[in-house]
């Protein structure tokens, strides 16, 4: 056997030991609230189609409807064949709605991240992330080869610190909504920071839009923040909005460097049109089912009362991530077997995810829960936590 498949199952083996292997679980019915999970029938409180889309009548006839005008694939890359009516409808209905000049399709949000960050700067220039931001942006960050600085959680002032570097170019870029905690960023105040000290804000929103602001267009709209305050906005279709995609609003110069220069727009393949197709229509329903948006907000706000009153460890969130806040990695993954037990699809989150120490139940909420629904998790948790106990 060659030295490096043993060195790999050596990095493997202690994976396992320290409770830190990932496993995937076979699915094989629709993403909603009862899914079949390696042949199991459970309810489902981890996925990210916050909104009940994913299975929406009107989104499978648009995409039906594009597949049947415009086949399967795009055919080609957008600098080249690859760029239909259907993207780029999609881009001017984007941009219309939430204020921004201009709006460029990505085929997911890692690579708008990616595109994004390594298009705007080079070792000249100075990137400043949110010590909990997604792991895209980190990794954006890295690869650019700009001065990579690290503030602490919602931190102002661990930011204004950093951010006395001298530099060609500063971007202060965060989650609106925290991935794993389900808290928000501070705009506002990122955004006066960001202008003093004539540095850009960048907003990754992809747990924000679709859920928040009166007319689901995300954080920056529930905070009534411009384009002028907040210049690069990223959201993604592959959460609320029930698809797949990925999205980057702002300034005409911004779009047009990212159409040069940003690598993983050039160099890939347009999503197929009937996806482009099926995020438009999911942009259209935001505006037209505004009930959607309101029962989940209903359903965060019973949730938190109740796990408040059964003392279970709720973190700082207002979101549908409502996390359970463990610490310890095998607890959590015990956490989860309790509850799979219990007939629930609960994921344990561990480093490095999140920070070592801050394991947790990553618990999310939809449009498609109901109270019963709620009230029956809340008994598995009681359950698994008197489990844990024993
Ligand atoms: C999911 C996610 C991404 C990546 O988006 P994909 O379209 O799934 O690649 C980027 N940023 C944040 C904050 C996310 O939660």
């Amino acid at each position: 056997m060659l030295s490096v498949w043993s060195q790999l199952d050596d990095a493997l083996q202690v994976r396992e030991q320290a409770h830190l292997k990932r496993q995937r679980a076979i699915v094989s019915s629709p993403v909603g609230v009862w899914q079949t999970v390696n042949g199991e029938k459970l309810r489902n409180f981890c996925s990210n189609d916050y909104l009940g889309l994913a299975n929406h009548p009107l989104l499978i006839k648009a995409a039906q409807q594009a597949l049947a005008e415009y086949g399967t694939g795009s055919g080609g890359s957008h600098l080249v064949s690859g760029h239909s009516h259907w993207h780029h409808q999609l881009e001017e209905l984007f941009a219309e709605l939430t204020g921004r000049s201009r709006a460029l399709l990505f085929s997911t949000g890692y690579m708008a991240n990616m595109g994004v960050i390594t298009a705007l700067l080079g070792k000249q220039d100075a990137i400043f992330e949110d010590r909990l931001n997604h792991a895209s942006l980190l990794d954006a960050g890295l690869l650019s080869g700009a001065r990579f600085q690290r503030f602490l959680h919602n931190d102002i002032e661990s930011l204004e610190k950093r951010l006395q570097v001298d530099a060609r170019r500063k971007l202060i870029c965060v989650d609106g909504v925290f991935s794993m905690d389900g808290d928000t960023a501070p705009l506002k105040e990122l955004s006066q920071t960001a202008k003093q000290h004539d540095a850009l804000l960048m907003v990754d929103d992809a747990h924000g839009f679709g859920v928040l602001g009166e007319k689901g267009l995300g954080l920056c709209e529930q905070l009534q923040l411009s384009q002028d305050d907040a210049p690069i906005l990223m959201c993604t279709f592959g959460k609320a909005l029930g698809s797949f995609g990925a999205i980057v609003a702002g300034c005409d110069t911004l779009i047009e460097t990212l159409i040069q220069f940003a690598r993983p727009y050039i160099y890939t393949t347009a999503l197929p049109p009937a996806v482009a197709a099926t995020n438009y229509t999911a942009l259209k329903i935001l505006q037209v089912e505004p009930w959607r948006r309101q029962h989940l907000k209903e359903m965060i706000r019973y949730f938190r009362h109740e796990a408040a009153l059964l003392e279970l460890p709720i973190m700082q969130s207002t979101t549908a991530i409502q996390p359970l806040f463990i610490g310890d990695d095998q607890q959590a993954l015990q956490w989860q077997a309790n509850l799979r037990q219990a007939g629930f699809w609960i994921s344990a989150i561990r480093q490095p995810t999140v920070p070592a120490g801050s394991a947790r139940l990553r618990i999310t909420l939809t449009a498609t829960h109901q109270e019963d629904d709620i009230d029956a998790l809340l008994d598995a948790l009681t359950y698994a936590q008197q489990q844990i106990g024993k």
